[in-house]
Formats: C-alpha cells, structure tokens, sequence
C-alpha cells in the first residue's frame, strides 16, 4: 500500500505554476502513471527520484507534452495541455527541458546551437540572440567554447551548453531529466553548480536525479516515485531523516 501523497507545506509562493490533477497515462496496457497529483508553486525547486522505470521521466515530459497523459488535467501557467496545438505551443515556449544526453545539434556551434530557436521560433534578430546567447555560456561558464563544435566538448561542458540554450528562451520552468547520469563524476559537479546557481536565482525547477547532495541542498521538496505513483513527498530533512514508506526506505537504504 502506498502512503498518501500529501503535499509538503514548504513552498515559496502562493502562485501555482503547474497543476497535475488525476493524472493516469497508458503505454498500450502499462499503465504508467496512476492518479498523480502534483501542484507546483512558483519558484519551487521539486526533485524526484525513484527506480528505474517508475515513471519519472514520463511524469516531467507530461508537463510539455513530449508524452500525452490519457486522463486527468494539466495546467501550467494556467494553459491546459490538451489536444489544441496552440495551448501546448504555449507551454512549450515557457517550459526548458535538459536531458541526460543533451541532444546537441552536433553539425552546429555552440552558439549556433544556443541562437537557433531564438532566431527561427522567436523571431529574433541575429545579433540579439547571440548576445543572449554569450550571456548564458556566461553565466554556465564557458564563454570560450562558443565557437567550438559540441563533440569538442566534455560531455560536463555540453550539458552546461544545454542548460544554457535552454535558459536563451527564457523559460518559466526548467525541466532535468537525469541531468548528470551519463556523466563521468568529475563532471558533475560542474553541472550540478550551475544548477544551484540557476535554483538560487529563483527558477522553477523539477529535476529528476538521484544526487541527492543536490535534493538537500536545494530542493524544497523531494518527491519518490514508484511504479507510477507519487508514494511520499517531503522537505528534504523530513524525506531523508525520516522517510514514512517502507518503499522509500528501501530505496533510500540502495542509494545513500
Ligand atoms: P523512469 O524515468 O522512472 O525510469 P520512464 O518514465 O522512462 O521511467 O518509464 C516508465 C515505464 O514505462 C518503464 O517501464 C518503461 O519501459 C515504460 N516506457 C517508457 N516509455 C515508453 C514508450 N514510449 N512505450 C512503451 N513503454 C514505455
Ligand atoms: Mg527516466
């Protein structure tokens, strides 16, 4: 039996920014995702973790319909994720996703790859998006690539080039899905800083990860999935210390 998904009480602001609401969704007969509930506020640094093939990755590619979700409701940003072209348009624009292989355009620069959408989706001028553009490697530190082509790069700096092409569209919300995973450890930390700087700048964030020096850090709350459901979600003190489902401890005791 799982525990009752209750909702941590740490949260920023009063603004909800995201509203999952009896989600269910079906690979053919899987069922993957079973009634999750999930409300974001704005602001909010949310990490989820839990085993392989739990549903995590479906979960947080449902926010921008990489994945369509059969039953419930979505909302982000107050657009509902739903058939209608234009509303996931919408989301689409307000939501950055990182993946655990950064799929980099490899035949572009890095900061082709970064002004790309800035220049064909937005419609912006040249010189503007590449100014964007040097701001972000900037700020992820590694201005000096810009030129270079991504398989010239560590695979720590690529990443950082995917959190920075992200944050050129100027999302609302940061989606990671394992960020760090194909990395080799000495790189990710690199990446890791760069993400708590981007938590500490007020961003919204849903990270999946299993670095959990990362969760306690800055997460204002640790949710654990398993076999499609939300089964506990706490602060992160409370959820490490303290965990209440024998689920959660079994997985914590195979991780930490
Ligand atoms: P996690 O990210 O927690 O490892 P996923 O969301 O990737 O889990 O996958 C959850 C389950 O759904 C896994 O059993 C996986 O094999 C299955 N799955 C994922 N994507 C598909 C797909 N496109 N078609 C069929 N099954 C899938
Ligand atoms: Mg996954």
């Amino acid at each position: 039996m799982a525990e009752p998904a209750t909702q941590a009480s740490s949260h920023v602001g009063d603004d909800i920014i995201i509203e999952m609401a009896g989600v269910n969704k079906w690979y053919g007969d899987f069922h993957v995702l079973k009634n999750i509930d999930l409300t974001v506020y704005k602001g909010e640094r949310i990490v989820i973790c839990g085993p392989s093939g739990s549903g995590k990755s479906t979960l947080i590619r449902c926010i921008n319909r990489l994945e369509e979700h059969q039953r419930g409701d979505i909302v982000v940003d107050g657009v509902t994720l739903g058939n209608d072209v234009r509303q996931v348009d919408q989301v689409r624009r307000e939501v950055g996703m990182v993946f655990q292989h950064f799929n980099l355009f490899p035949h572009l620069s890095v900061l082709d790859n970064l002004t790309l959408a800035p220049i064909w989706v937005r419609k912006m001028p040249k010189r503007e998006a590449e100014e964007i553009a040097m701001h972000y490697l900037t700020r992820v530190k590694i201005p000096e690539q810009a030129a270079k082509y991504p398989g010239q790069l560590s695979g720590g700096q690529q990443q950082r080039v995917a959190i920075a092409r992200s944050l050129c569209m100027n999302p609302k919300i940061m989606l990671f899905d394992e960020p760090t995973s194909a990395l080799d450890p000495e790189m990710i930390k690199e990446v890791l800083d760069v993400m708590v700087e981007l938590a500490e700048s007020g961003m919204t964030m849903l990270v999946v990860t299993h670095e959990m020096g990362f969760a306690n850090k800055v997460a204002d709350r640790v949710i654990f999935m398993d076999y499609g459901e939300i089964v506990e979600q706490n602060v992160p003190s409370e959820f490490f210390s303290n965990p209440k489902s024998e689920r959660t401890k079994l997985f914590l005791s195979q991780i930490l």
